[in-house]
C-alpha cells in the first residue's frame, strides 16, 4: 500500500469517521475530498447531484487517490471538524438518519454544502479546488493495452448495493467478420449502464486484460455480454452474446457479509445447464478477503467464440 493510501486509510479509522457525515449512517466508503467528508453510498448520490465543483466523490476502496486529494481530507481532520462548520446550526429534527429517503438526503445535502445553510452566520465557505492531477511525463510508463481506456470510474448510483469489477480477460476463437479476422470489442450491460472494452485490431484470441465497472442496483438482473467487430464504415456487426447471471455471486456475497472475515474458500456455485452460456461451472470463491468467480462463456448465436471473465464483487 502506498503511504497516500495508508494515511487515507488511517483517517477513515478515526472515531469519528466510521459513520456517515451526513446521515450517520455505519461504516462509509465513499467521500469528498472537495469537502473532507466521508461519505455513505446513498449520500453519495447527493454529492453527485450536486456536481464535481461544489462536491467531488470517490470510492475509498476502488478509486485511485492523488496525494492532492489525500492532503485536503487529511487537511480538514475528518467528519467531526467538516461538521464543526458545515453543521453548527442545524435545526432539530433536519438532518436524516441512515434511513431517510433519497429524497430528504438529497435536500439536506444540498442545503448543508451548496446553500451552507447551517453555517455561523455571516460564514460562507468559498469551493476549494482541489489540484487536478498533472498530466503523466513522457517517459513513465503505461501498458498498452489500458492507455486509450482511462481506469473505469465506480459509479454511486443511487439505489446502488455495491459494485462488480469485471475483468475482461480474453476471448479465443472469435468468429471472422471481416475478410480474414475481425476487430473485437466487448460490451457489458447492466440495466442501463454500459461499458465496453477497447478494440483489438485484426485479432481472433484478443487479450484485453481489461476492468470494467458496473454499479448493482437492488433490482438487479443478468449482466448481458455482447462482442462486436469494429466496422470503420458502417454499423459494428455482433460477434456473439452470452448472459451472466449474477445471483450466484451476490445471493452468496451477501450471505457472507464482510469477506475479510474468512479464510480462502468457495462459497456458491452458478452451474453449466443448457439454458446458460456456460463452459464449465463457475464457483463463487473468497480469495484474500475479496469474493470472486471465474466465468468461462460459450459466445451464443454465432459460430464460434468463447470469452474469459472474472468478477469481483465491491460491497458499498
Ligand atoms: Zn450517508
Amino acid at each position: 500500500m502506498s503511504s497516500g493510501k495508508k494515511k487515507l486509510k488511517d483517517l477513515l479509522q478515526q472515531s469519528d469517521n466510521r459513520t456517515c457525515a451526513d446521515c450517520g449512517a455505519h461504516d462509509p466508503k465513499w467521500a469528498s475530498p472537495t469537502i473532507g467528508v466521508f461519505i455513505c453510498l446513498k449520500c453519495c448520490g447527493g454529492h453527485r447531484l450536486l456536481g464535481p465543483n461544489i462536491s467531488k466523490v470517490l470510492s475509498v476502496t476502488i478509486d485511485e487517490w492523488t496525494d492532492e486529494e489525500i492532503d485536503a481530507m487529511i487537511e480538514v481532520g475528518g467528519n467531526s471538524s467538516a461538521n464543526a462548520i458545515y453543521e453548527a446550526h442545524v435545526p432539530d429534527g433536519v438532518k436524516p438518519g441512515p434511513d431517510a429517503s433519497s429524497e430528504q438526503r438529497n435536500k439536506y445535502i444540498r442545503s448543508k454544502y451548496e446553500h451552507q445553510e447551517f453555517l455561523k452566520p455571516g460564514l460562507k465557505i468559498s469551493n476549494r479546488s482541489v489540484p487536478q492531477p498533472s498530466p503523466p511525463k513522457e517517459n513513465s510508463f503505461h501498458a498498452p493495452s489500458s492507455s486509450s481506456n482511462p481506469t473505469p470510474k465506480p459509479e454511486c448510483l443511487d439505489g446502488a448495493i455495491g459494485h462488480l469489477k469485471i475483468t475482461v480477460l480474453q476471448g479465443a476463437n472469435l468468429a471472422v467478420r471481416d475478410m480474414l479476422s475481425s476487430d473485437p470489442y466487448v460490451v457489458l450491460q447492466l440495466g442501463e449502464q454500459k461499458a465496453q472494452t477497447t478494440i483489438m485490431r485484426s485479432n481472433l484470441n484478443p487479450i484485453w486484460n481489461e476492468d470494467l465497472m458496473l454499479a448493482v442496483p437492488e433490482d438487479y438482473g443478468p449482466v448481458k455480454l455482447q462482442v462486436f467487430d469494429y466496422d470503420r464504415f458502417s454499423a459494428d456487426d455482433i460477434m456473439g452474446e452470452a448472459e451472466i447471471d449474477i445471483a450466484p455471486m451476490l445471493t452468496s456475497a451477501m450471505a457472507y457479509g464482510d469477506a475479510s472475515m474468512f479464510g480462502d474458500m468457495q462459497i456458491g456455485k452458478w452451474l453449466k445447464s443448457h439454458d446458460n452460456a456456460l463452459l464449465e461451472d463457475s464457483t463463487v470463491n473468497i480469495v484474500d478477503g475479496k469474493v470472486k468467480q471465474e466465468v468461462s462463456l460459450q459466445l451464443q448465436n454465432v459460430e464460434s467464440g468463447m470469452i474469459y471473465l472474472e468478477i469481483e464483487w465491491i460491497p458499498p
